[in-house]
């Protein structure tokens, strides 16, 4: 494809991923798990066995890597075995510094299993660049992993600061940038050198696949360990699976905006409401990292937004419950409104505000759930 179409025309098109042998226009879903070699018993293609150069998982792979403009992308079966992967190949000792907020499943393994494996964590605030620049040990500290903007309080990390701070340590900075997308954020951009997505989410858009992608700014030796691991371990993606998320991910440049402006309208209509205390959003000028969000996110500050309620967690839990088009359920990034009371599947050890519902804002119309919102709000 050419180099010089803007990324929407490239995602429209799935990077041109036409069956050559057909002329398709949508790309074949290839469910062979092994691949024949020729009569010098060399491989013909790339392609030797399904759990390394699966064709159809390495279509929605191309089109990843290309809309962030990194070297290479890997698909992993989940959000999970994507994030877990970098840290699943450090070494004993080695120092990672993780937000203190942050999506819950990783801390929950960081605690566990990495802890299990000698990783050395340091759990701090690091949209917060003091208190990041203060936790990173010169020498030790291998990867620093922020997300941005961050579950479910949505603060917005300084990348192109957090870069150069990771960098100076020696260490690799990664970002999960899940709820920010290509389309909003360009990490590598700003010296980021991992970049990790829950494909599951916006990336594919209709909550109907699992998957996960880490994608890397360099083949450098720590994307070999990574591309290696996959391997070996093999949480890899089904080819149909796979052929949805390359699916998914045509319309991404048209999800997402329109997401982003439905929750900006939401977050100023409800922002001051009699009965919220905090409207957590980055594009609202009160947000902590607005300045950042606006110089670093373009085309919208995201679909995700929090509310904080004044009667609680008793009152949060039963908003919930009386919305109507918001869907009280997990996830995000789908193309239907999710409400989620987070403090009732993070823990006793999550820093997430009991009173916070998350809200992940789809592309129903704007007005419909301003009132469906409304509505829950004034019987609860
Ligand atoms: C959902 C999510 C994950 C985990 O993804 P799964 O596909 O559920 O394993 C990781 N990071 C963020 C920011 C997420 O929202």
């Amino acid at each position: 494809m050419k180099a010089d179409l803007k990324p929407a025309t490239r995602a429209a098109q799935a990077l041109g991923l036409e069956c050559d042998v057909t002329g398709a226009v949508v790309p074949p879903i290839h469910v062979s798990t092994t691949f024949a070699r020729d009569a010098d018993y060399e491989l013909p293609t790339e392609h030797g066995y399904g759990r390394d150069q699966n064709p159809t998982f390495m279509q929605p792979e191309a089109v990843i890597a290309d809309l962030e403009g990194g070297a290479a992308a890997l698909l992993f079966a989940s959000g999970m075995a994507a994030c877990t992967a970098p840290f699943q190949v450090l070494r004993q000792g080695d120092h990672v510094v993780v937000p203190d907020i942050m999506y819950y499943g990783l801390p929950k393994w960081l605690r566990g299993f990495g802890a299990d494996r000698g990783l050395d964590v340091d759990f701090v605030p690091t949209a917060d660049l003091d208190a990041l620049a203060a936790a990173v040990r010169p020498g030790a500290t291998k990867l620093v992993w922020v997300e941005s903007p961050c579950n479910p309080v949505w603060r917005v990390t300084d990348l192109a600061a957090a870069a150069e701070i990771a960098h100076a340590a020696g260490a690799r900075l990664a970002v999960d940038s899940t709820a920010a997308t290509p389309v909003l954020t360009r990490p590598f951009e700003h010296g980021v050198d991992l970049v990790i997505h829950a494909a599951t989410k916006y990336l594919n858009g209709h909550s109907d696949v699992m998957a996960g992608a880490v994608v890397t700014r360099e083949l450098d030796d720590f994307w070999e360990r990574i591309c290696e691991h996959r391997e070996l371990t093999g949480p890899i993606l089904g080819s149909f699976e796979a052929f949805l998320l390359t699916r998914g991910m045509r319309t991404l440049f048209l999800r997402v905006p329109a997401a982003a402006r439905s929750a900006l309208a939401i977050a100023k209509h409800f922002d001051g409401h009699a009965a919220l205390s905090h409207v957590l959003y980055p594009g609202l000028p009160g947000h902590p990292d607005h300045a950042v969000a606006q110089r670093q996110m373009a085309d919208g500050f995201g679909g995700m937004l929090s509310i904080r309620l004044k009667g609680g967690a008793e009152t949060a839990r039963r908003v919930a419950a009386a919305c109507a088009l918001f869907k009280p359920a997990t996830s995000l990034g789908g193309v239907e409104s999710l409400i989620e009371h987070r403090g009732t599947v993070e823990g006793p050890e999550s820093l997430t505000p009991k009173d916070l519902l998350r809200l992940s804002v789809g592309i129903e119309d704007t007005g419909d759930l301003i009132a469906d919102l409304e509505a829950a709000l004034s019987v609860a």
